[in-house]
């Protein structure tokens, strides 16, 4: 029932503290495992290029840092990595980038038909705003999934820190990755500095009203490249509340696939991945970008594993997985959602 999934629900399990916390937790690793069962899909990502025109005030890798070595992975590496990827855990691989072209529409379009029809992964890309068209033509390659990020429901907020860009565009973007039965995902960071819980329930309600298929979200984490260097998450004195967040996103969207996403870790080193994992989350994005890139793909500081290999994150991934008493995801770990136009 639709009214059970109020902001007034969001904001009070926000505040839960003490045994409403626990029982909160408790709630949203019940949900994940009745709703999607014991598997942690693993799905490999490759950040192949750093390159973006975007200035985001928050974003390592803005157009104007200039202290970044910008790179582009050819397209014959691209697909190395995810034939390195193939007969491992990994089922998916993620294709991650700036958001400008740091490789042509069509370039990228072959890099996809090219994994797809010799590795047989799935294949999600993330790449920015782009036109209806070159969604579909990469549909058309074999893109199964898209992942885009609205970053924050406060349409002033997405305004001053995405200059030259506004949330009804990137929702446009999204409500076409809809209508061409990709499978969508989106999210946002938790902590954006002015961001009121009463944003982050409105965060949470926008994901549950966009019915997407994936949702990652994490801390935002001030990068001191960038015009943010000076400010702190704007819930620095109760980390807790990233992981409220994650809970209450889970209880909100019981059906869609929700990543332990790496920013947990570089708030909370070496456990910040698994707590996600006990609260609400059930997928796990291991790092396959090679060791001379991944130094240069600073979202924010802090990064974990910059020094190890694709083989080394993928083993602990595995290996923090089924500490936890969790089924390694097989098959593609497609959404289970099934609806009109999505062909699925
Ligand atoms: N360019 C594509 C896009 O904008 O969708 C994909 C890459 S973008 C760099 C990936 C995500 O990194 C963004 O959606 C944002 O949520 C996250 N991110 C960027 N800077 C961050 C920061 N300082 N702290 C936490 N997350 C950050």
């Amino acid at each position: 029932m639709e009214s059970e999934y109020t902001k007034e629900r969001a904001l009070g399990l926000l505040s839960a503290e003490g045994d409403a916390l626990e029982d909160l937790y408790r709630h949203a690793d019940m949900v994940r495992r009745n709703h999607m069962g014991e598997e942690v899909f693993i799905r490999g990502i490759v950040e192949f290029s750093n390159i973006c025109l975007n200035d985001c005030l928050y974003c390592g890798i803005r157009a104007s840092n200039r202290d970044v070595a910008r790179y582009a992975i050819p397209p014959e590496e691209i697909v190395d990595i995810a034939h390195a990827m193939k007969g491992s855990e990994q089922t998916t691989v993620v294709l991650q980038s700036g958001e400008t072209p740091g490789m042509a529409d069509d370039k990228l379009g072959s890099v996809i038909r090219r994994i797809k029809g010799e590795t047989g992964l799935a294949v999600t890309v993330s790449v920015g705003n782009r036109p209806y068209e070159t969604y579909r033509f990469w549909k058309e390659c074999g893109m199964d999934r898209y992942l885009l990020r609205f970053e924050t429901s406060d349409r002033a907020l997405f305004a001053r820190l995405r200059p030259g860009s506004s949330l009804d565009e990137r929702l446009r973007c999204l409500g076409h990755l809809k209508d061409l039965g990709v499978q969508t995902g989106s999210g946002f960071m938790i902590g954006l500095p002015g961001e009121r819980p009463e944003v982050l329930a409105d965060n949470i309600i926008l994901c549950r009203s966009l019915d997407l298929d994936m949702i990652g979200i994490g801390p935002f984490i001030p990068h001191p490249g960038t015009p943010l260097r000076g400010t702190k998450n704007a819930y620095h004195d109760d980390p807790e509340m990233f992981f409220k967040a994650l809970a209450v996103l889970r209880v909100f969207n019981p059906d869609a696939h929700i990543p332990a996403t790496t920013a947990f870790d570089a708030v909370f080193p070496g456990s910040g991945r698994d707590l996600a994992l006990k609260r609400g989350a059930n997928v796990f994005m291991p790092n396959n970008t090679p060791v001379r890139y991944k130094k240069e793909y600073l979202l924010y500081p802090g990064k974990p594993s910059v020094d190890e290999s694709p083989e080394e994150c993928t083993e602990a991934a595995v290996a923090r997985i089924e500490s936890l008493g969790r089924i390694i995801g097989k098959g593609p770990g497609h959404s289970f959602k099934k609806r009109p136009g999505r062909g699925l």
